[in-house]
């Protein structure tokens, strides 16, 4: 299983001399199994990872959606692959509170004033495929994915792939309830070999930002722990948070939890 960071911010992109180390592109997850790739979030970083797809034969691809704040799909209408005829692509995403379906909202999307070039242009044999949150599926034999429902305005979905005896979780945007261990996530985490999680904020910049739907770096370190994972990802940073914000971070969460890495564009992970 190979794992990838194509954009780990949170909110809004935020490209400058301030952010190269870490990158300022939004939320996007690649993993590459069975040769099978999923897609986790087309935030931003989704459109330079089309390039990267462009340059060899492209087999099936899974576009798991956590939900459809525009830092999640931002990137959608300008991912090469899906305006390639001969590409097969499934969107997935979990019915939350909308009313309306997956194929609808990224229809909406992709609409004049919004923007000026229709979903119908997608050119690749696309699929639209809602689910209901909590269930579980296999988009590729041998490769299993679970749905657990996160904290977050409006709702949102965690996810976690497995495959041949490994496994990743990927649980953005969501808040944690202080003094409460939230089972949903630790469903997710639980013995996972890497686990991405929405370390947006410190426990001090909490307070401030209750009830926007984001947790915390300590938080992480503190669930990663009782559920055992192997390898924890901070993921989903604050746009405010620069490069030295992010080492001095990854210091603080690497003495608290040892081997406790920071998300950084374009780092992979072999598991
Ligand atoms: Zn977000
Ligand atoms: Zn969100």
């Amino acid at each position: 299983m190979v794992v990838k960071v194509w954009g780990a911010r949170g909110s809004v992109p935020c490209p400058g001399p301030r952010t190269v180390k870490y990158g300022g592109n939004t939320s996007c997850v690649e993993v590459r199994c069975a040769g099978h790739r999923i897609v986790l979030d087309g935030g931003t970083g989704i459109r330079e990872l089309g390039h990267a797809m462009a340059a060899e034969p492209l087999g099936p691809v899974d576009v798991l959606l956590t939900h459809f704040h525009l830092d999640h799909i931002a990137g959608l209408p300008f991912w090469a692959p899906a305006y390639t005829p001969g590409n097969s692509i499934v969107f997935r995403a979990a019915r939350l509170q909308q009313t309306f379906g997956l194929r609808e909202i990224l229809h909406k999307m992709m609409s004049p004033p919004l923007f000026p070039i229709p979903l119908d242009e997608f050119r690749a044999d696309v699929r639209f495929e809602d689910f209901s949150c909590g269930a579980e599926f296999e988009p590729a034999p041998g490769v299993r994915v679970m749905t657990r429902p996160l904290n977050h305005p409006g709702g949102a979905c965690g996810y976690r792939i497995s495959h041949a005896g490994r496994s990743v979780a990927y649980v953005t945007d969501t808040e944690h309830v202080p003094g409460t261990d939230d089972s949903n996530v630790i469903d997710l985490m639980r013995g996972a070999d890497l686990a991405f999680y929405d370390s947006t904020y410190s426990e001090a910049e909490l307070p401030a930002h209750a009830g926007w739907g984001h947790s915390t770096w300590e938080e992480a370190v503190r669930l990663a722990g009782i559920a055992g994972v192997e390898t924890l990802v901070l993921f989903h940073h604050d746009p405010r948070h620069d490069d030295a914000d992010l080492d001095r971070i990854g210091d603080q969460a690497a003495q608290a939890r040892p081997g406790t890495v920071v998300a950084r564009e374009g780092e992979e992970f072999r598991l």
